[in-house]
């Protein structure tokens, strides 16, 4: 599910470091604690109908709050393709597990949930609405000090600066809020009230299901990206890196919860290196230029994730982690937003790991312009 992408100079004309104070729209749901309501199972006619509806109701033009938000997500890391079964995707690990989890969906079933996945509600959610998304990163907030402490360490590595980049989780039970789903049809969507209310009734019907894991189900919330901060008539979006629940359970359950919050979040930091450090201009067009700027993401992550002033990772359990997470690489190698193949991305974070092993002084930390044009030499090479 890749958004069609806006040029990456438009997305940096966009970036802005501050704004005018937030609307009323962009005020926080009220807390009213309604009496959970009761666990309805929907047929799998009700499901499929329900799936119908939302793909009618979709809208196509580009004037709703929606389309303007999702058209400044150009670069980021969306993830939630990653899950949707495609004939070029192989079995992995985390594509196994992630299979797994939705083997009690019916066909129906799937619909539905692609059916509000391509309303993009907790990608829009988190956006709009970042001071309502919480502070817990994993269902239970098993991230948290990873997470913190990650942040709170590439902020004092690397020489940008990171005040104004909020660290946000995104976390599926939105889909049962009421109110959060109202408000997504309601502002983001622009369907008149009436029809916001019906809509957001019957999705958070049918999301609490236990099938759905009550909206936490994974399928919902595999992603992470970082936005670079926008400003639309009446809101202000401010720079962010969002952290799904989804990605960091499915690689807690394969293994891998001692690096996943640290590897994903020093590229994701990356992303803002390059968005301050105008290091997304280059001469290249359409996938060869994301593909190095997430190439060179992935070397600022390996960098930072084991220099001694960093995170001080053994590399070799990075690299364990990066085998399996690069195997989520889109296969669309056309598709603007490519990242590279597995085997390029292994190379460029190997080559991020040698510029920290041949550094004489082992206490300095290059700046990122510097590393920027050391990457800048390499990429033939990693690419090759
Ligand atoms: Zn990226």
């Amino acid at each position: 599910m890749k958004k069609s992408l806006a040029g990456s100079a438009i997305l940096l004309t966009l970036v802005l470091a501050g704004g005018p104070a937030v609307t009323a729209a962009q005020a926080s749901v009220s807390s009213v604690a309604a009496a959970p309501a009761a666990v309805q199972t929907l047929s799998p006619e009700q499901t499929s109908a329900l799936a119908a509806k939302l793909n009618a109701l979709r809208p196509t033009d580009g004037s709703t709050l929606a389309a303007k938000v999702q058209a400044q997500v150009a670069i980021d890391d969306d993830l939630s393709a990653a899950v949707i079964p495609t004939a070029c995707n192989p079995s992995t690990p985390v594509r196994d597990w992630a299979a797994a989890q939705r083997s009690d969906w019916t066909a129906a079933d799937l619909q539905l949930a692609d059916a509000i996945n391509s309303f993009q509600p907790l990608l829009l959610d988190v956006l709009l609405w970042p001071q309502d998304a919480g502070s817990n990163f994993g269902l239970s907030g098993e991230f948290n000090t990873d997470v913190n402490h990650t942040f709170r360490d590439l902020g004092r590595f690397w020489d940008i600066d990171p005040a104004g980049i909020r660290l946000e989780p995104m976390k599926g039970t939105m889909l049962t809020d009421q109110a959060r789903m109202f408000r997504l049809f309601n502002v983001a969507y622009g369907f008149p009230a009436a029809t916001a209310t019906a809509l957001a009734t019957e999705v958070v019907t049918a999301m609490n299901q236990e099938k759905f894991d009550h909206g936490n189900h994974p399928y919902f919330s595999f992603n992470a990206f970082a936005y670079p901060g926008t400003v639309i008539p009446g809101f202000v979006i401010p720079k962010m890196i969002v952290m799904g629940d989804g990605v960091l359970e499915a690689f807690k359950a394969i293994g891998y919860s001692d690096v996943t919050a640290q590897a994903i979040l020093a590229h994701e930091y990356g992303h803002h290196v390059q968005f301050q450090r105008n290091l997304f201009q280059s001469d290249l067009t359409g996938p060869e230029a994301s593909r190095r700027t997430e190439l060179m993401a992935d070397s600022f992550a390996a960098y930072f994730l084991t220099h001694a002033r960093g995170d001080a990772l053994q590399y070799k359990r990075i690299q364990q982690f990066d085998q399996v997470f690069f195997q989520l690489g889109d296969c669309g190698f056309t598709n603007p937003s490519h990242h590279g193949t597995h085997a390029q991305r292994l190379r460029a974070a190997d080559w991020g790991y040698s510029v920290v092993q041949n550094s004489p002084d082992q206490g300095h930390i290059l700046p990122s312009l510097t590393f920027a044009n050391l990457f800048e030499a390499e990429l033939p090479v990693i690419v090759a």
